[in-house]
């Protein structure tokens, strides 16, 4: 049977039990009755679901391997953790993460003033708060301001130029201060070091962000005659989202270790930290494991490096700090879209327009019979049969030979053939097989856009793990490339020979079909475009209770509408005033019919701006 790759990027998050994918936690809810639920509602298009428990059980994760290894090594130096926001704003996934991280006190990291807001309201006092990125003055006062209000705040310092406005905010902040108070300060170097894969521009000597040792030693002596060398706490680095190889980390926290023990050597007597940034790699590949470690092995090679450093020069182990960011959201939210439309229907044996026994063409026929009596013994040879056949019944018609409908019925019996040999030769991986597969792939319409939903994938070919909610127990058959609801050829999944996505034949009108698409946690959904007009989806929480109950709460609907113009500045009343003297002055309707027309159109604007699909269509409205 097919599992889709779950093996490999479920991380034993979800299970396949029967016909469903469910949820591998409490009483094992399927995705299909979640998404049915939450339909039944009344809430249309795709869904964003959300699990806090994936949540905890990432960051969960992440502590328990820091805190094994520190124990293995008899670490001294602690265990921090912050989340970067820049990962996931979403009010729903950051009141879920501060509430499941409990008492770990897990922070949050800020790029930018509104992230730095958010950090400041939602951190836990006491919990850790670092701002990294380019900084304004205005940034930095509001760093004294939270460090003022008893967050325990690391600016970490990009570029000496910011350095000298944190020292002229300190200078205004603490001039009359009874006792000043001024926030920790980090340095990000800039690493000789670079990362692998598609998001390793952050690390290395070109990269947009970090001070050269030059300037490292000319920030130490800057801070040193201000009197600020004990807010000096952090040393700080990033090699670059999804590292899939340990090696590259390895190197730069050696790079990392030395710095800071030659900076404390120096006299910073109060730098204790490093924080090695994020990284950490999520699996997404649903064919082959991508990633070359085990978050055992990166937390022990952490420890490692630190502890070794910091024997060799004879100073304190740091306390270690990570903003893993990826690997703490990706896993908690399954974006789930109903499949609108399978473009190839026709070639359906019920399409055949075969003629009386003795009228088709011989080699029509004979097609025919081919069909009918291939079995995975005959496949390859039948397969090839057919293919002769169709090249000279095409040459047969250019000719004037036979007719449309014998093309036709070529066409449709060709395509059945190919489609039932794919299926009978499925476990063999030969070249042949893939070609097969490409030519017979159907494309199936979905509702959602990728560029909303998958903006990785749109820009840099990230692949998301893709699967039905359903039919699982029964074998899928057709190759599948997905397209989105755009008005954009860019909007689709292409087939992918080396890594097939097989999905099952289903007739639209007669039932519903969902895909689930994992993994979308991070990133995807402020990155998010919304090309052709098509926003956040609906999303929604999904809570477990102690027996295992699940329920759904925090539901946020896709915009409407009127909203989604609303946010584009349109003036709204001018388009509620032009819409309605069109349909009143309108010589086409009557009095009644202009009434009903009205309630239509108020009805539509108070609606998203996906698809209906079948359930929709078939329930009324
Ligand atoms: N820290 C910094 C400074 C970053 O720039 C980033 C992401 O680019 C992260 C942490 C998070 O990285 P990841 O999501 O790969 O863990």
């Amino acid at each position: 049977k097919n599992d889709y790759g779950l093996s490999i990027w479920g991380d034993g998050n979800f299970l396949i039990d029967g016909e469903t994918v469910n949820v591998n936690h409490g009483l094992s809810p399927s995705l299909l009755e979640i998404t049915r639920h939450i339909r039944e509602q009344g809430y249309k298009g795709p869904l964003l679901l959300r699990f806090p428990h994936l949540i905890r059980k990432q960051i969960d994760t992440l502590f328990g391997a820091f805190e094994r290894a520190r124990r293995e090594f008899k670490y001294s130096g602690k265990f921090h953790a912050v989340f970067p926001l820049k990962v996931n704003q979403y009010p729903n996934f950051v009141e879920s993460l501060i509430e499941v991280s409990g008492r770990r006190r897990y922070g949050l990291e800020a790029g930018s003033k509104a992230e730095l807001i958010i950090a400041m309201a939602k951190t836990p006092l006491g919990a850790p708060i670092t701002v990294n990125g380019f900084k304004d003055k205005e940034m930095i006062a509001l760093a004294f301001i939270a460090a003022k209000s008893g967050h325990n705040i690391t600016l970490t310092i990009e570029g000496i130029n910011e350095l000298e406005t944190i020292i002229e905010v300190h200078r205004e902040c603490n001039r009359d201060a009874s006792a000043p108070i001024t926030p920790k300060i980090g340095m990000r170097i800039r690493l000789h070091s670079t990362g692998v894969g598609i998001w390793a521009k952050s690390g290395g000597y070109s990269s947009k962000f970090g001070l050269t040792s030059t300037e490292l030693l000319e920030a130490y002596e800057m801070l040193r005659q201000e009197d600020l060398i004990g807010s000096l706490a952090m040393i700080h680095f990033h090699i670059g989202s999804q590292m899939s190889e340990i090696g590259p980390l390895k190197k730069a926290l050696r790079e990392a270790g030395n710095i800071y023990a030659e900076l404390k050597r120096r006299g910073a007597e109060n730098l204790h930290a490093i924080n090695i940034g994020g990284g950490l790699a999520v699996e997404y590949s649903q064919h082959q494991p991508s990633r070359n470690y085990s978050i055992k092995e990166f937390a022990n090679d952490v420890v490692f490096a630190m502890q070794e450093i910091a024997r060799q020069k004879g100073v304190e182990e740091p306390d270690i700090f990570t903003e893993s960011g990826r690997f703490i959201a990706a896993p908690h939210a399954v974006l789930v879209a109903p499949v609108l439309e399978l473009f190839s229907q026709e070639y359906h044996e019920r399409s055949l327009r075969l003629k009386p026994e003795g009228q088709n063409p011989p080699l029509v026929q004979e097609l025919y019979d081919l069909y009918r009596s291939l079995k995975r013994t005959n496949a390859r040879e039948y397969l090839h049969d057919a293919l002769d056949h169709m090249e000279s019944l095409l040459t047969l018609f250019d000719l004037g030979y036979i007719d449309l409908e014998d093309r036709s019925n070529t066409e449709i019996l060709v395509n059945l053939i190919v489609k039932k040999t794919v299926t009978l030769l499925e476990r063999e991986n030969s070249d042949e097989l893939k070609r097969l597969q490409n030519r017979i792939q159907e494309k199936y319409l979905v509702n959602f856009s990728i560029f909303q939903s998958l903006p990785d994938f749109w820009g840099l070919g990230q692949h998301f793990p893709i699967m039905p909610l359903h039919r699982l127990d029964q074998r899928p058959s057709r190759p599948a490339s997905i397209w989105d609801i755009t008005c954009d050829s860019d909007g689709e999944i292409p087939f992918d020979p080396d890594a097939p996505l097989l999905l099952h034949d289903i007739d639209v009108e007669e039932e519903e079909y969902f895909l689930g698409i994992f993994l979308t946690g991070a990133y995807q959904e402020v990155l998010g475009m919304r090309h052709n007009l098509f926003t956040h989806p609906t999303e929604a929480v999904i809570e477990f209770d102690e027996e295992g109950e699940w329920s759904v709460t925090g539901i946020i609907e896709a915009q409407n509408l009127m909203d989604i113009l609303e946010d584009l500045d349109y003036d709204l009343g001018q388009i509620d005033k032009s819409l309605k003297t069109q349909i009143e002055d309108s010589e086409h309707l009557n009095e009644t019919e202009k009434q009903a027309v009205l309630g239509k159109l108020y009805l539509y604007l108070s609606e998203n701006s996906y698809l209906k699909t079948i359930q929709s269509r078939l329930g009324g409205e």
